[in-house]
């Protein structure tokens, strides 16, 4: 088994600029200029861990390229790529749409080059010269839709992906796992009426955009059961993921029988996130990730694909990454998690009750994945 690793020096170079937190700096609003809450520090930091730490050896490197117009055009509107374009052009950049989406100066070339890296990565991938992979690429992708960049998203790179996957690989099914804390609304709306691709996101209830991400949200047309949300309450631990994982994640997937696994990997339910409200340590994702492993083994010849998206802690993201990637190549290395002992009363946190609730609500609607296609059948 090998694990194909995408990164570019440039990911790191996206300028999201000066701002408090997530508002644009303006001094004459009183609003102080400060780093940028989405940086490349937990990225930078992450990379080179997997660099020290021995694991990047151990990782067959993929090299990126930029997605060409006609692989964008797959997902968005030509208004939208012309748009982060003419933004990417600006002296001091622009905005991707929302207003909270910094485009720096040519920053649209290193989107396309973000996109790009994860569609040479399932490309990898579908021709058996990796067995899955890592994507640790910059700017995240999640929120953009079809015609809006928003929440640091300029293009949706694993609906790009998914597409090129459909469209050239022979990889007609494609399961989207979302377990950033945050909803994946912008792959939801790409693929909310398409019975192909699945998505699942496990996300923060009502944190971000502020009124998405519902049980009701459950795809329309012929998609309708190919959505499912779990908006899970804040303050949910390492047991109530799980709890999620076994089951909503792994039942949907089986029932599915996708031929590729693509998974938007964001760390920000980690303890120590400033963006989201969630108790996941290292080892979480740990347990989360060999779940997904199993289940692409047992389905998809182990194609399991993951894009980084967020994860705003600096300190912390790293140790996340490595012991999600050490999970993903199927091996460790010398560096355990440092804060182990400081998260561990995090990580016993239990499964509550109200979070219990949630999951098993969101769990009826595994059923209807194929009821559609099952009721429609002679
Ligand atoms: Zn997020």
């Amino acid at each position: 088994m090998t694990t194909g690793y995408v990164f570019h020096p440039e990911y790191l170079w996206h300028d999201t600029g000066t701002s408090a937190g997530l508002l644009p700096a303006n001094p004459p609003a009183g609003i102080q200029p400060a780093v940028h809450i989405e940086n490349p520090e937990a990225k930078r930091r992450a990379h080179e861990l997997i660099h020290v730490s021995g694991l990047l050896a151990e990782l067959t490197v993929i090299e990126p390229r930029r997605a060409t117009m006609a692989e964008l055009l797959r997902v968005h509107t030509g208004d939208h790529v012309q748009h982060i374009k003419t933004q990417s052009d600006l002296r001091g950049g622009g905005d991707a749409g929302d207003g909270f989406s910094p485009v720096g100066p040519g920053s649209y070339a290193i989107a396309r080059l973000a996109a790009g890296g994860l569609i040479e990565l399932v490309t990898a991938v579908a021709r058996g010269e990796v067995t899955n992979g890592y994507a640790l690429t910059r700017p995240p992708g999640h929120h953009a839709t079809a015609d809006l960049g928003m929440g640091f998203c300029l293009f949706n790179n694993i609906a790009v992906a998914a597409r090129h996957a459909q469209a050239e690989l022979g990889l007609t099914r494609i399961a989207i796992v979302d377990w950033d804390a945050h909803h994946g609304n912008g792959t939801q709306s790409i693929f909310y009426t398409d019975p192909n691709v699945l998505t699942i996101s496990l996300h923060q209830a009502g944190c971000f955009p502020p009124d998405s991400g519902w049980i009701r949200e459950n795809g329309a047309g012929d998609g309708t059961g190919y959505t499912i949300n779990v908006p899970l309450p804040p303050g949910t631990g390492h047991a109530g993921y799980l709890h999620a994982m076994t089951e909503i994640v792994l039942p949907a997937l089986e029932r599915f029988a996708p031929d590729l696994i693509l998974l938007a990997n964001g760390f920000d339910a980690n303890v120590f996130d400033p963006m989201a409200r969630q108790m996941l340590t290292a080892d979480s994702y740990r347990a989360m990730t060999r779940m997904l492993t199993d289940a692409a083994d047992r389905l998809c010849h182990g194609r399991l694909v993951a894009a980084h998206e967020g994860g705003y802690s600096p300190f912390y993201v790293p140790y996340c990454t490595l012991a999600f990637l050490e999970e993903l190549a199927g091996t460790t290395t010398r560096v355990t998690d440092p804060l182990a002992a400081v998260v561990a009363e995090y990580a016993a946190e239990p499964l509550r009750p109200h979070q219990k609730a949630v999951i098993d609500e969101a769990a009826q609607l595994v059923s209807r994945i194929g009821a559609h296609e099952i009721a429609a059948a002679p």
